[in-house]
């Protein structure tokens, strides 16, 4: 979330990200919500000092004219009973309406109005909330301005996509020959988009898996094991609601969502917290993840590509407020994620994301994508991304600047893996003409030592 005063003082700039990412909110509109918020409040507080100062004069109008009263009584009745006091109300003299009623219908007057403004008020921030919500953040001045994935741009390409020279099966088959993907029994219990993965199918999952922690835990991530159910207020602040909730699984009955990745947690773990960051800190997690897939009909429909469940390793990295320090984490974390694909000895490319590809919160992202011979094509495998202080001001992650004063941080994430996506690659890149799997080295003393998967039966 991008601070209302910023927003509105680059009024351009914002409704510029927001077109180019194809988010449907108008600036203007939250300007004038913006605008009525604040005269509402001046007006609304304006009246309170009136009524405040009105209703000090009528308490001391109320005392003067009972001692006016009393005195007027003493008088008329000092000769039958020096001592009495004059019963309430006991005024025959006053026929008129005292001054402090004429006030205190002015007072009451201004709480009808108050009550008035304050739910109009109420109705405004509201309106003001659920803008702001949608605002997207910025745009880094080097990301490519385009509508689709198609319009993202090359970075670098490392290895060659693989030339057959025997006709090659893809992951499904390959999964059926070694038993390892079972998609119909997978549809047969939980629906479409479902799988089981067997015996080595298995084994690979958790092995590509545990090396991608290996690797984050060497180059100094902490390790978390997260909840997987989280409030609606831990997506929020992730950035992932209200935009991503139709993407998102709700428990039935309970403000509790199924998480789509783990970086809603970790993103979490620190929230409302003043963190130490002379030094970023980077958490990992290995998860489940699940998405409805809202909107993905009809695509991506055979295979492992496009499921529900998945498993992700996940990176999230917060860091000081500083933009340069942002982008060396940038290319970290992708880099993290380049090294695993290199041990997986699997034929990649890095792309600059284009502003209609990104998501609401994003300041600059690459994806990474890996060959896939059955697509004749790259896909996405890894999405690497920086959101300067987005999540941070919704989650309240904050650190002490140099004056002493709260600085809300920078956060970042990557994949470090996702499977079973990333056993599209790992299988059909690495089968040999007998349908058999070479296993690269990395990945060996993750399953038993095996340098190949040989069909069975
Ligand atoms: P994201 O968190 O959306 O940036 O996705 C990160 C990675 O998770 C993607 O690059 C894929 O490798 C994987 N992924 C995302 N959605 C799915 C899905 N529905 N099925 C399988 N893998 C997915």
């Amino acid at each position: 979330m991008l601070d209302v005063k910023w927003i509105l003082d680059n009024q351009e700039t914002v409704q510029t990200a927001a077109n180019q990412k194809g988010i449907a909110v108008s600036v203007a509109e939250l300007a004038a919500a913006q605008q009525k918020k604040l005269e509402l409040l001046r007006e609304v507080e304006l009246l309170r000092q009136e009524r405040n100062t009105l209703s000090q004069r009528v308490a001391a109008l109320v005392r003067e004219e009972r001692a006016q009263t009393a005195e007027r009584w003493q008088t008329a009745h000092k000769e039958e009973r020096p001592d009495h006091e004059p019963p309430e109300g006991s005024d025959s003299v006053a026929q008129t309406p005292a001054l402090s009623d004429v006030l205190k219908d002015n007072v009451k007057q201004i709480n009808n109005r108050l009550t008035l403004l304050e739910t109009e008020l109420s109705e405004t921030q509201h309106t003001v909330d659920r803008l702001l919500l949608r605002m997207p953040n910025i745009v880094s001045p080097d990301s490519p301005v385009g509508r689709s994935d198609a319009d993202n741009v090359e970075v670098r390409k490392v290895g060659a996509p693989r030339e057959f020279d025997f006709a090659y099966r893809d992951h499904v088959s390959l999964g059926e020959l070694h038993q390892m993907i079972d998609i119909p029994r997978g549809v047969k219990t939980g629906g479409t988009r479902s799988y089981f993965l067997r015996g080595a199918g298995v084994l690979l999952h958790r092995a590509v898996q545990q090396l991608a922690v290996d690797l984050l835990v060497e180059a100094g991530f902490t390790l978390l094991e997260v909840p997987l159910m989280v409030t609606s207020d831990v997506m929020t602040n992730a950035g992932f609601f209200p935009l991503g909730e139709d993407q998102t699984y709700k428990l039935e009955g309970e403000n509790k969502w199924l998480v789509g990745t783990s970086e809603a947690s970790l993103v979490s773990y620190f929230g409302g917290e003043m963190l130490d960051l002379s030094q970023p800190v980077k958490l990992a997690a290995a998860s489940t993840c699940f998405r409805s897939e809202v909107g993905s009909s009809g695509r991506d429909v055979q295979g492992l590509y496009r499921v529900h469940q998945f498993a992700k390793v996940e990176q999230v990295v917060l860091c000081q407020a500083d933009p340069e320090l942002a982008e060396r984490l940038l290319q970290e974390i992708t880099s993290n994620a380049e090294q695993l694909l290199q041990l997986l000895e699997l034929p990649y490319r890095v792309m600059a994301v284009c502003t209609g590809d990104m998501s609401q919160k994003t300041y600059k992202q690459y994806d990474i994508e890996t060959w896939m011979p059955s697509r004749n094509a790259y896909g996405e495998t890894h999405s690497s991304s920086s959101l300067l202080d987005f999540q941070a001001r919704r989650a309240m992650l904050r650190y002490r600047g140099e004056d002493g004063r709260p600085v809300y941080c920078y956060t970042l994430n990557n994949t470090a893996v996702a499977s079973p996506r990333i056993l599209i690659p790992l299988l059909e890149n690495h089968q040999e003409e007998d349908g058999a799997i070479h296993i690269p080295p990395a990945l060996r003393p993750y399953m038993n030592g095996a340098e190949r998967l040989v069909p069975q039966g």
